[in-house]
């Protein structure tokens, strides 16, 4: 089949058409792709930032068609939708959500209600594989991994059962797609971790397809402003169009200060999101929100990053400073309830794709994430 890889750090991606994908075993799925987002972490995995193993095949944010189950149960984590798990059984011939931390539904995070957290399922992410450590992938006789658990710039991919949530028909792809990975990290951040009261003002910093779901996901449950804060013009522009009340170019403490009372007349947050994964913003939120707001922490900052805070502060100021994620999204509870919101018009997910390109121009679409240029680019595979 057809698919994106990259055979070491650093290395160009290129699109090849000799990769072997093996048939689905117990408890898992053949899912011909329809759609993929390029999201930040396929720039991290490629250019070596994040440690990985390679040679890699790309892409973690997808949509696709179920073709075919394999025979019997599989283990726990592989079964826990088909089993009835929230997300309901899935069937071929089903439109699917690709997930790449299925829960198991057995294991101690499990059982306390904290699938996003799944002590089996981090394997295949961390790893670059399937739950029973094989990649289901070859090229020239030699595996090819999964990035992240999943490797979706591709015609098809193997997945566990539990890893797949059911997509409404009336949802088209490229929702559906940015729905595995960027937009419900966002929108889990506001939902699950930050959860902003009625009325509460919001700052996310970042304008990229994260940052612009949580900014949308905030509006929809009543904040009473949402500022959008990113250095990119066409961004703010973004997130004005979508419906920020304002969008700032952002700089220290005193400027972002300087930027917020000149567009709401105040400078009062009630809660800060870090999009981006840079420890100085997780820093500079704790600055801006006042006595008793919220920090979230949902960008990943390099491996090497330390976040400073000031030691009196943390304490007198009773601030809370959270880390989330992916937005601590359970896949069968959180993601039907995305669906929904989209469906109402309260969501316009669509409106986050600023392109489409074919799986060939994958490099290019890569390239364009590299330069900051526009906030998601869905890759059409079908
Ligand atoms: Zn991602
Ligand atoms: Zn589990």
């Amino acid at each position: 089949m057809r698919a994106a890889v990259v055979a070491a750090p650093g290395g160009d991606v290129t699109v090849v058409d000799d990769v072997e994908v093996d048939e689905p075993r117990a408890g898992e799925a053949l899912v011909a792709v329809d759609a993929a987002g390029v999201c930040g972490t396929d720039r991290s995995l490629q250019s070596g930032a994040m440690a990985y193993p390679m040679p890699l095949l790309l892409g973690h944010e997808a949509t696709g068609r179920i073709v075919a189950l394999g025979d019997g149960p599989g283990d726990a984590a592989g079964t826990a939708g088909a089993a009835g798990g929230a997300g309901g059984a899935v069937a071929v011939g089903d439109r699917v959500v690709l997930w790449m931390r299925p829960p198991c539904r057995a294991c101690r995070m499990c059982v306390r209600g904290q699938g996003e957290l799944c002590e089996r399922s981090g394997v295949m992410s961390a790893r670059g594989t399937l739950l029973d450590g094989r990649t289901g992938l070859r090229r020239g006789g030699e595996p090819l991994y999964r990035a992240l658990g999943i490797g979706a710039f591709a015609e098809r991919v193997v997945m566990p059962v539990g890893g797949l949530v059911a997509v409404p028909d009336d949802v088209p792809p490229a929702v559906a797609a940015l729905l595995g990975c960027g937009v419900a990290t966002g929108a889990g951040a506001v939902l699950n971790v930050a959860r902003p009261a009625v009325g509460d003002v919001v700052v996310v910093f970042g304008g990229g397809g994260v940052g612009q779901a949580a900014a949308l996901v905030a509006a929809a449950v009543g904040a009473g402003a949402v500022v959008v804060v990113d250095p990119v013009a066409e961004r703010r522009d973004a997130a004005l169009a979508l419906g920020a009340t304002a969008a700032l170019a952002g700089g220290d403490a005193r400027a972002v200060r300087g930027q917020l009372a000149e567009a709401l007349g105040e400078a009062v947050v009630d809660v800060a999101i870090d999009a981006v994964g840079r420890p100085e913003l997780v820093a500079l939120g704790h600055r801006l929100v006042r006595q008793g707001g919220t920090v979230v922490a949902v960008g990943v900052p390099a491996a090497d990053a330390t976040v400073t805070l000031p030691g009196p502060l943390l304490t007198l100021s009773h601030k809370r400073v959270l880390g989330c994620f992916m937005g601590g999204i359970d896949p069968h509870r959180d993601l039907p309830r995305l669906f929904a919101l989209y469906r109402r018009g309260a969501l316009p997910i669509d409106r986050l794709v600023s392109a489409h390109r074919p799986l060939a121009e994958a490099p290019d679409a890569l390239a364009d994430l590299a330069a900051g240029r526009g906030v998601r680019t869905v890759l059409d595979i079908a």
